[in-house]
């Protein structure tokens, strides 16, 4: 079963999101009917995806060794906040729902986080948060404005202070676990209406981030969901290192470990489950689909994608370096939608729109994809099927509203 934060499907056939969906749909049905019978291809919908990545910043004061973002971390890039905001309120007028700040730099550290925090929210924008979890006092600081259901999610990957020190290098050498924890009875005292999660990232022996060997964490799975636990967090989340192919996109490698896989996959397994364990009615233990599958052995079929990614048209990343059509090609020329201006005011939404449809034909994502373990591949086939089946109407039958906006 798909973890429901995963299920694309349901999430798209929400009533409050199918109008947009169906709008996508139809243009794809036209765009395929139009080129079968020699006409000229009908404009896209002046859309803006629904959901963002937003990475607000290049910059991070740690040093991790697994860092999937390291060849863009420090980088001199940086969004121009005018512009930035401008794009964000196009982007809004055009169906944005939701944002992410993650990936790419820390973003607490951005100048002017909590401010922009609070601009979103003022736009209605369900937000979350990713962090690494060193400027507690950042997320103290905009903690009264979240709500069910934005979420902020700390990447600490250890359970205890001496494994995350050297998984993490923060600048900062004094940082503690135990330091970053204490925040979170803080963070719940100011409010308790949004999750907070403790994510841990499981690195076996032979993960590898270019030629430096990443240290091995499996071991402390279960300490840190007893640390989580202690401390208040609403769940902990675990999930498989990913590492960047060539090419760029952001794979699970399991065979850099093959001769130890089995081996390795139990320890995990093992380890999963004393985790489990320790759920209960307050705290979740949640395993990613990634990890599922590759404890299944069936991660592979979410490698086959269909030529077409239609989630790129539904979900982007806008980084100070450009807007990319997926989080797995962060940064990666061939998956550029367009500029970090791209839907800075009307005019450049309709260059950029017209952009993401070239994007769409050049990119071939069961090419580009073949090694990614998709979170969207069955919501990206879904949507397959309804564009390729022959009948005129589209035909969506409409699902819970979960008020969930987050893709
Ligand atoms: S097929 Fe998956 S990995 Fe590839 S661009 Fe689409 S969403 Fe990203």
């Amino acid at each position: 079963m798909t973890e429901s934060i995963h299920d694309f499907t349901a999430k798209l056939r929400q009533p409050s999101l199918l109008d947009h969906v169906e709008r996508y749909v139809r243009w794809r049905k036209d765009l395929r009917r139009a080129r079968a019978e020699g006409r000229p291809a009908p404009p896209p919908p002046d859309h803006a995806p629904i959901s963002i990545n937003l990475d607000l910043t290049t910059a991070c004061n740690y040093r991790c060794d697994h860092c999937i973002d390291w060849d863009i971390l420090n980088t001199k890039h940086r969004h121009d906040e005018e512009t930035l905001r401008s794009a964000i309120i196009t982007m809004v007028e055009r169906g944005l729902r939701s944002t992410i700040l993650i990936g790419g730099g820390e973003p607490t550290i951005y100048p002017g986080f909590s401010d922009f925090v609070r601009f979103l929210k003022d736009l209605e924008l369900q937000v979350a948060i990713v962090t690494n979890g060193s400027r507690g006092d950042k997320l103290l600081e905009i903690a009264d404005v979240l709500e069910t259901p934005d979420w902020v999610r700390l990447s600490l990957d250890a359970g205890g202070n001496e494994l995350f020190r050297a998984m993490h290098k923060p600048v900062k050498k004094s940082l503690s676990l135990d330091e970053i924890c204490a925040w979170i009875p803080r963070i719940k005292q100011r409010n308790p209406n949004f999750q907070v999660g403790y994510s841990y990232i499981i690195v076996w022996q032979g993960a590898s981030r270019d030629d430096v060997a990443i240290r091995e964490n499996i071991d402390e799975v279960v300490l840190a969901t007893e640390r989580a636990k202690r401390y208040g967090f609403d769940y902990i989340a675990l999930k498989p290192v990913l590492e960047r192919a060539q090419g760029g996109a952001e794979v699970m490698d399991p065979s850099a470990a093959r001769d130890a896989l089995n081996g390795t996959v139990v320890r995990i397994r093992e380890q999963v489950s004393r985790a489990q364990a320790l759920a209960d009615e307050r705290f979740a233990v949640r395993v990613s689909t990634n990890l599922r599958v590759l404890e299944e052995g069936s991660w592979r079929d979410y490698t086959n994608q269909p030529s077409t990614c239609h989630m790129q048209a539904l979900r982007q990343v806008l980084t100070p370096m450009g807007t990319f059509n997926c989080p797995a090609h962060r940064g990666v020329e061939k998956a550029r939608v367009g500029g970090q201006e791209a839907y800075a005011d009307a005019a450049m939404a309709k260059i950029t729109s017209g952009q993401l449809a070239d994007l769409m034909d050049r990119f071939d994502a069961s090419h580009e994809c073949r090694e990614v373990t998709c979170l969207y591949n069955g919501v990206n086939w879904w949507l397959e099927k309804m564009i390729e089946d022959p009948r005129e109407e589209i035909d969506i039958e409409p699902g819970d509203e979960r008020s969930d906006f987050f893709l």
